[in-house]
């Protein structure tokens, strides 16, 4: 514990708002590591749940979690079992899906899209590798959210969740406390020294942070995603026995398709219907086949597609894309948001300090916004081990700020970034594959090779200064 000027009379109680992946994790890394806070976690909906989806994380992320509570790293594992694990290890396997990239011959079956110059001269076709981007050594893949959640929800202990607890406003305590008061759509309220806003990419707690800052509102990125499923068997047929047992990226132009495999879990009316963990069983094939326009004026963010409109967007690619899409069971498109930068991750007055999606909303394209969420989770949770008043908050919320927003807002710029990469839309880079090789297997070292724990002494360092 680290020397601090505070005065220990206080017992700190925090609000945690919102059970997604980052809600979840911090409860679990509180109770862990701060047995003298009190928690309560409120969640809006009647119980924990999550969106039938994969998630993703690589061996950086696992190893946070398991500096959180090994048992989070394990619950990953449980779920990840089934994935196919290559050696060396693989991100993506990368091709070309759009045939107007075609730079020689006639037809689609013979269509080069890369002469690669050389000792050994190669063509490379129409839906062939083009190359691989590599990933780290580790315990690492995708699992299904849902499944993730249900382990994840067995390590918080009972009387720690209140469900239907939509917060909608925080204001400060009278009588000069300096605690926040917690307002919820049912009328009620709740009395915590903080709260900690984990209500993802609307959340509440960021507008009362902000005010009425234009970082507040996510902003459509451009992209939006065709999202569903294939039966493995289908998947088999069409890219034969090797392709779907990894993850495989298809480019072109304003769009890209990545396909890969799932553990646990069976499809049943279009969505992935949860088995249990310990069941080895993969028969899902998700595809989530990316797409541009330039506004996103519903309302809804998830809206039903039809196979028409689908083959629409992708009228111009290859018959392998084609007939992956044909195939997706009861497609929906997501609008793609992200946020714009925030000033700053906390308030004072009232104390609130924002985490995961709610400090950091990313698209997907580099995988890793649960992954901040983790990174952040850590950074935080050890920083809070050592507070005993609210002085002590303020200094952890501060330190935290800093060492985290630099890295979680670089992940937003940067995702945005490897969209228009996957797309021919890359600055400089364009449909030049060669070009666009060089900046994917490398993209990614900032967040895959990153020691946290360096940014832990530095922010245990900022809040021993402060005192
Ligand atoms: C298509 C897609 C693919 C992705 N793939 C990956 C990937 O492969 N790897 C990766 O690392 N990341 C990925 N991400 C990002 C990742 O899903 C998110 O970063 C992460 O799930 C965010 O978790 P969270 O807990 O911060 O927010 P959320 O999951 O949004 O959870 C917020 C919770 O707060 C609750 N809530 C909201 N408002 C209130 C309120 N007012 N009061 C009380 N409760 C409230 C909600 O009900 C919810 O339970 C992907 C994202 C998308 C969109």
């Amino acid at each position: 514990m680290a020397s601090t000027a505070s005065q220990p009379s206080e017992r700190l109680s925090l609000a945690i708002i919102g059970g997604g992946i980052a809600g979840l994790t911090l409860t679990i890394a509180l109770i862990t590591h701060c047995p003298s806070l009190s928690i309560t976690l409120y969640e809006s909906a009647s119980a924990f749940g999550e969106i039938g989806a994969g998630v993703g994380f690589e061996p950086v992320m696992v190893r946070t979690m398991r500096l959180i509570d090994p048992r989070i790293a394990a619950a990953f594992e449980k779920c990840a079992q089934g994935n196919t694990v290559t050696d060396p290890p693989k991100w993506f396997t990368v091709r070309v899906g759009d045939r107007r990239k075609i730079v020689d011959g006639d037809n689609v079956e013979d269509g080069v899209v890369l002469e690669k110059a050389g000792k050994e001269k190669r063509k490379v076709r129409l839906g062939e590798e083009v190359f691989s981007i590599p990933a780290r050594r580790g315990p690492r893949g995708g699992v299904h959210r849902a499944h993730f959640l249900d382990e994840l929800v067995k390590l918080v202990p009972d009387g720690i969740a209140r469900f239907r607890k939509k917060l909608v406003d925080v204001t400060e305590a009278q009588a000069g406390s300096g605690d926040a008061i917690l307002h919820f759509a049912d009328g009620s309220t709740a009395q915590h020294s903080a709260v900690l806003g984990c209500d993802g990419i609307k959340a509440r707690t960021r507008s009362i942070v902000l005010g009425d800052s234009d970082s507040v509102v996510p902003v459509f990125s451009g992209k939006y995603a065709y999202r569903g499923l294939i039966p493995m068997s289908k998947a088999v047929e069409i890219m034969g026995d090797v392709q779907p047992k990894t993850p495989q990226m298809y480019l072109g132009y304003h769009g890209h398709v990545l396909t890969f495999p799932i553990a646990n879990g069976t499809i049943m009316n279009g969505t992935i219907v949860p088995s249990p963990c310990s069941l080895v069983h993969i028969d899902l094939f998700p595809v989530v086949a990316f797409s541009s326009r330039e506004t996103w004026p519903e309302p809804n963010w998830v809206v039903k597609t039809s196979t028409a409109d689908m083959l629409e967007d992708y009228k111009h690619w290859s018959p392998t894309v084609q007939s992956i899409m044909t195939n997706m069971k009861s497609p929906d498109i997501w609008a793609l948001f992200n946020h714009r930068p925030a000033s700053t991750y906390f308030s004072t007055k009232p104390l609130i300090c924002l985490v995961g999606d709610a400090a950091h909303a990313t698209t997907p394209h580099q995988g890793a916004g649960a992954g901040m969420c983790v990174e952040d989770v850590h950074i935080l949770s050890e920083l809070l081990s050592q507070c005993h008043s609210k002085a002590d908050l303020t200094r952890a919320f501060r330190a935290y700020d800093a060492v985290r927003r630099p890295r979680s807002q670089k992940l937003v710029d940067t995702s945005r970034e490897a969209a228009m990469l996957w797309e021919f839309e890359g600055e400089g880079i364009g449909d030049d594959l060669e070009a666009l090789e060089r900046n994917a297997v490398k993209r990614m070292e900032w967040i895959w090779d990153h020691v946290i724990d360096e940014d832990l002494t530095r922010a245990r360092k900022m809040m021993e200064e402060e005192s």
